[in-house]
């Protein structure tokens, strides 16, 4: 994949001088304590996530700055500065507290991205509880799977939300309380009681060390796992939203993520406002037009995406951003699946600037592995772990392999917003160490320059023909042809070679699916890789299988392929 020739920085047209100056040189000195001390914790030394996003604020010249710009999908907008924040918490945590709800208690929101969700969120994290979060679009057995195992006393809903709580409640008995945006019946909360609640609250003096959230993974593996954060997350979460995602005081920067997975709660929550940014929430649908103009209106200069959403931009064609004045944007990265090198360069092409790619996961709670704007980009790279994070490559064992050898890609243990625990799986918390060494369940290799490359998911990786290759490299080859929108690949069992690549590929428009295309395209990859790692087998498809949050559902296609159980689909997309 190295092919792709590297992007240098000073070919990426920089507008501003990176908040990381010197990647090698703070890599090298970098130690947690500094930056420990760019959060604002409490004078007897507790830390509360909450409060450093919003209340520390109070008493300078960002108070009354925009700290949320939202945008509802009919192009409604509402604008909310710190202090509104802070009150609309506050009133919010003084709810909280009348109902009852005590320091570790879970209380889990289910909402559209709407301003209450924000409020929500702050104000559980101000009492102590554990703000849990779950995406808009789940059924009522994804919720009742999740509401179950974490028990929760309470769920902030809308009222378009709420009936599918009804249809699964009768088995959640830990659960108290619904609180309602919108229209509420007897027996539920409005959420509109807050109004009247004093705009003052004396925010819990949590511990480092106390759960501030929790949330459960993807499910693109398997079931979704429920990972416990401490408010210690916001220590990792503002640094790295400053050198990662480069935030400065006067940007508008926009993160497409919901808060229903980790990246809305780390980069459109505690991240981003602990840097201070106003940061534009939109709730509505992906299409292309209404993207680039959200850039174009609000002068979009950081923009945080996935490479679902930019694989989606670039088939729809160069044209359509042409349409649009996207001067503002200085900054782009990635997250969620690995990035193609195409949609890097394609970031070049349309954008004049790459897309910068970051890895990590829920259980890390903040970005691990990034490219940094003061960074050459190799396309198709993680990049480089960040300033006090130890990452590696290791065997089954924890053993660390050498420069180039394929393994498990591992984290070295003690990183601030590490994962503190699977909630009720002590065994599954554990089963994620060897030794001094957090194993990511991914794989991949580090080169001679000390950038990371994605090779897939562990169970992901198919052996042929006594070879092992990783699908990321095979669907980006794939991708490399001009037909081919999207691809994923697996292993399928074959008596011969142990396991043959099985392409499944959505087209670009203007290709028709046929015989003659699937063989050029057998011959486009068998060109640029290995002989043995092009797919024998082709699918078209109309569309992949995703989960909710846009990634492609590998197990799923094997297990239709093979005509296996297809396991948990609760978060599924198109379910
Ligand atoms: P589950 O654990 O339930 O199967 P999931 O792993 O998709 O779901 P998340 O925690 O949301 O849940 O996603 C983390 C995973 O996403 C990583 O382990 C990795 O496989 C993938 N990922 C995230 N960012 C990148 C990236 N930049 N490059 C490659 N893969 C990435
Ligand atoms: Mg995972």
């Amino acid at each position: 994949m190295e092919e792709f020739e590297t992007i240098k920085k000073e070919d990426k047209h920089l507008a501003r001088e990176p908040n990381l100056k010197d990647y090698d040189e703070t890599y090298r000195t970098f130690s947690w304590e500094d930056a420990r001390k760019e959060v604002a914790f409490f004078e007897d030394g507790s830390l509360n996530a909450a409060y450093n996003a919003v209340d520390k604020y109070r008493g300078t010249d960002k108070w009354e700055k925009t700290a949320l710009i939202w945008l509802d999908s009919d192009r409604t907008e509402k604008r909310y500065t710190f202090r509104q924040l802070s009150e609309e918490s506050n009133r919010f945590a003084n709810l909280l507290l009348k109902l009852g709800i005590k320091k570790g208690d879970r209380v889990f929101i289910f909402m559209p991205r709407i301003p209450q969700l924000y409020f929500a969120f702050l104000g559980i994290l101000k009492t102590g509880a554990i703000a849990g979060t779950l995406f808009q679009a789940f059924g009522p057995a994804a919720l009742k799977d999740r509401l179950g195992n974490s028990e929760a006393v309470a769920v902030v809903t809308h009222e378009s939300l709420k009936e599918r709580i009804y249809e699964v409640k009768g088995e959640l008995p830990e659960l108290k309380h619904i609180i309602v945006v919108g229209e509420a019946k007897e027996g539920e909360v409005p959420f509109s009681s807050a109004e009247g609640m004093s705009p003052e609250f004396s925010i819990a003096h949590t511990k480092e060390e106390d759960y501030a959230f929790m949330l459960y993974t993807s499910g693109t593996t398997g079931k979704p796992k429920g990972v416990l954060h401490a408010h210690a997350a916001c220590i990792q979460e503002h640094i790295t939203a400053k050198w990662v995602l480069d935030l400065k005081e006067d940007d508008i920067y926009w993160c497409t993520a919901d808060p229903g997975w980790v990246t809305g709660i780390a980069y459109t929550i505690l991240g981003n406002w602990s840097n201070g940014v106003t940061t534009l929430i939109y709730n509505g649908r992906f299409s292309p037009d209404s993207w680039y103009k959200i850039i174009e209106d609000y002068k979009v200069s950081v923009w945080y995406t996935a490479p679902t959403a930019i694989r989606m931009l670039m088939k729809e064609g160069d044209e359509i951003p042409k349409k649009y004045d996207l001067s503002s944007l200085r900054y782009m990265c990635s997250v969620g699946e690995p990035l193609n090198p195409e949609a890097v360069v394609w970031g070049m092409k349309v954008f004049n600037k790459p897309f910068h790619d970051g890895w990590w996961q829920t259980e890390t709670g903040a970005i691990m592995i990034a490219n940094y704007p003061a960074m050459d980009v190799k396309p198709g790279s993680m990049g480089k772990p960040i300033p006090g994070v130890v990452a590696g490559v290791v065997d089954d064992n924890g053993n660390q392999l050498k420069t180039g050898e394929e393994g498990n890609l591992a984290i070295k243990r003690g990183w601030p917003s590490m994962m503190r625990a699977i909630w009720k799986n002590e065994d599954k918390y554990k089963s994620y160490f060897i030794g001094d060494w957090y194993i990511s369940g991914d794989k991949a290799s580090v080169d001679e320059d000390g950038y990371f490359w994605f090779v897939g998911r562990a169970d992901d990786v198919i052996k042929t023909a006594g070879e092992r290759v990783g699908p990321f490299e095979v669907e980006s080859a794939l991708i490399d042809h001009p037909a081919v929108a999207e691809a994923a690949v697996i292993g399928k069992p074959d008596e011969l070679r142990g396991e043959i690549i099985k392409a499944f590929i959505t087209l670009n428009k203007g290709y028709e699916k046929n015989d003659e295309l699937k063989k050029e395209i057998q011959q486009f990859v068998k060109k640029h890789m290995a002989g043995h790692a092009y797919p024998r087998e082709i699918d078209f498809m109309d569309s992949l299988p995703k989960t909710r949050s846009g990634k492609i559902m590998r197990r799923l296609l094997k297990a239709k392929e093979l005509g296996l159980p297809i396991g948990d689909t609760s978060t599924l997309e198109n379910d």
